[in-house]
């Protein structure tokens, strides 16, 4: 995710670019780069603010392209900056999203001389427009015969200098909004940078590519064949825009649940062979061939996702797993050889404890991994080897999508792993067959989000609630109080069900609810049985089951349905409920979700 944004018109455009960036900067903000076809491009790294600082004021042009980039492909340096342009400079393109065969297509342009100048997939795309428009002569038929080699997802703006008055995005998986105004159009990725200037709006869909001049919008399908659209008026106000109409950016990220898993998975399956792809690790696929123990670091959200991780390592692929905290590992005498390896995970990849683990590991000649959101983060440099996430930036302070990632990272680390010890073909097809499953499966839950909000308003005003689940979903239990904790500052604990008699009871009472995670698993009986405990005394209970399980409607004050899914896979969905339950329990209370008090987004202190 990052943004894009692009102007033709009458007006000067680079502060109409530079205001775009600044209203899209919640996107994405590792590097930023403009293109005016008059006097060419400027590009920094960091905040738009850096990128003021380049520009000298003698930049012009009544159109121009704008990106703000958040790096899936090759660090955030001012070369892998976008705009991206061929070798003639005359095509410049700003994307969003993840061009999956690169490799085979910059094989192809380089056989034909072009030279690359980035480590990013992007670039391609300028060139292989370029190569095109060498053999069509036309701007539009040249983006579309480029448009139909390319596999993976994106939202794109395209500039060519002989043409500046055009400019033609598309859209393949990453939104493109575009601008309808008067004598003037625009180009964004959402739009909040838009409605300053006109509230006209046509939504872009997937496969189609528009070619906007000042005074004209034109839509293709890949075919070439042209289709009509008519513009929608949008009432939103910016801030809403930016949160696609949402009320928080936690709820918009829950949402995204979908999208964000078909990020991390994207291209990273080969299903037939029961295989996971993860060019991250190919550097290092031999030495963790021979690894007999790994050590999983993470802090708060991503500890517990290092919780589900050692289930799903320890069963599938047999390496004994231990999960840390960064904050203990660092300061504690920890017992590691040369066949041990270090699992670091982190959204933003900069937590200061996890940082510390890493380099106290390293110092001990320990190979270590990470698992990462920020594409060239500290903890992404100094780890030998890893797995981004791709779930982009996430702007609530509890983490939501950043966790479903995680685990379906771990999910395809195990895979991984797995595949290269015992796991058999079958086993691994069914394991990847699932995690393609997951995403159409996490919308069914977020669909339901209205009865979850019923739910949660139910008991807004329990001052304490307690989490329970077993194996698979004990460290869902811990994470769902986190959220409740995190964003309600109530009371909640998470528990593992199998130890409530071994002290949580006590507490129970008909004023002490608990939501109980029971998915359809090898652990169901078990959970229905310390629901009975609860119920025989007095206290509520909220399920969370798979669908068609009637027994705990009967039982549980409230059931939660979920998708039938593998064991191994089920936190990815029993999360998704928990999600949501905290963030409408906190917002019946008025409570400012997206800024949790005392909380900050990225730990970077001890
Ligand atoms: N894959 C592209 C890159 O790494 C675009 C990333 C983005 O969406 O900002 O440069």
């Amino acid at each position: 995710m990052c943004g894009i944004f692009a102007y033709t018109g009458k007006k000067e455009s680079l502060p109409i670019l530079l205001d775009g960036l600044t209203s899209l900067e919640y996107r994405g903000y590792d590097s930023a780069g403009i293109y005016m076809a008059e006097t060419g491009s400027v590009k920094s790294v960091g905040a738009v603010e850096n990128l003021k600082l380049k520009i000298k004021g003698d930049e012009k042009g009544k159109s121009g392209i704008a990106h703000l980039r958040w790096a899936t492909h090759g660090e955030p340096t001012e070369i892998n900056a976008h705009p991206h342009h061929d070798a003639k400079e005359h095509i410049w393109v700003v994307h969003n999203g993840i061009i999956e065969n690169f490799k085979e297509l910059k094989e192809f342009l380089t056989k034909r001389g072009r030279v690359f100048l980035s480590s990013t997939d992007t670039e391609v795309l300028a060139h292989l427009i370029s190569y095109y428009l060498d053999e069509k002569k036309n701007f539009e038929q040249a983006v579309i015969a480029a448009l139909n080699d390319v596999k993976g997802t994106y939202g794109i703006a395209v500039s060519y200098k002989n043409e500046p008055e055009k400019i033609i995005a598309a859209r393949q998986g990453a939104p493109v909004v575009v601008g309808i105004g008067d004598g003037e159009n625009f180009i964004a990725s959402d739009p909040s940078p838009i409605l300053r200037y006109t509230k006209d709006v046509i939504f872009l869909q997937d496969g189609e590519v528009i070619v906007i001049t000042p005074s004209s919008h034109l839509i293709y399908k890949l075919d070439s064949s042209q289709i009509k659209r008519d513009k929608e008026t949008i009432e939103w106000e910016v801030e809403q825009a930016r949160k696609s109409g949402y009320e928080h950016f936690m709820l918009k990220e829950i949402m995204e649940g979908p999208e964000v898993i078909e990020n991390t998975i994207r291209g990273r399956l080969i299903v037939e062979e029961g295989l996971a792809k993860l060019g991250g690790l190919e550097m290092v696929a031999e030495k963790l061939r021979s690894m007999k123990r790994i050590i999983i670091v993470g802090c708060g959200t991503a500890y517990y996702a290092g919780l589900v991780g050692e289930y799903m390592i320890e069963e599938y692929a047999g390496i004994p797993v231990e999960v840390e905290v960064g904050s203990e590992f660092r300061y504690r005498k920890p017992l590691i050889d040369e066949h041990t390896i270090l699992l670091a995970v982190s959204q933003s990849g900069e937590t200061a404890d996890t940082l510390e683990a890493i380099r106290e590991a390293k110092r001990k000649g320990v190979l270590t991994l990470g698992i990462v959101n920020t594409v060239g983060s500290t903890i992404a440099r100094e780890t030998d080897a890893g797995i981004y996430n791709h779930a982009g930036p996430e702007m609530g302070v509890a983490s939501t999508k950043a966790f479903v990632s995680q685990l379906a990272a771990l999910s395809l680390l195990t895979l991984f792993l797995g595949r290269q010890r015992q796991m058999s073909l079958s086993t691994g097809k069914r394991i990847a067959e699932e995690i393609k499953l997951l995403p159409e499966k996490i919308k069914q839950i977020t669909d339901k989000k209205e009865e979850i909000q019923k739910v949660a308003q139910k008991y807004s005003e329990a001052r304490d609630f307690l989490y329970i689940g077993r194996k698979y979903n004990f460290p869902i239990a811990y994470e769902g109080a986190l959220k409740l904790k995190e964003v309600s500052y109530i009371h909640a604990e998470g528990y593992g069900a199998g130890e409530m008699k071994h002290g949580p009871l006590a507490m129970i009472d008909e004023h002490f609810p608990t939501l109980a995670i029971v998915p359809s698993d090898s652990v169901y009986e078990k959970n229905v049985s310390n629901i009975q405990e609860i119920k025989a005394r007095k206290g509520k209970v909220v399920s969370v089951v798979t669908e068609g399980n009637k027994e705990l409607d009967d039982l549980s004050d409230d059931t939660i349905k979920i998708p039938k899914t593998l064991e191994m896979l089920s936190p990815i969905l029993t999360i998704v409920p928990l999600q949501l339950f905290a963030y409408y329990f906190a917002t019946t209370k008025g409570l400012n979700v997206d800024r949790p008090r005392n909380l900050a987004k990225s730990v970077t202190v001890e």
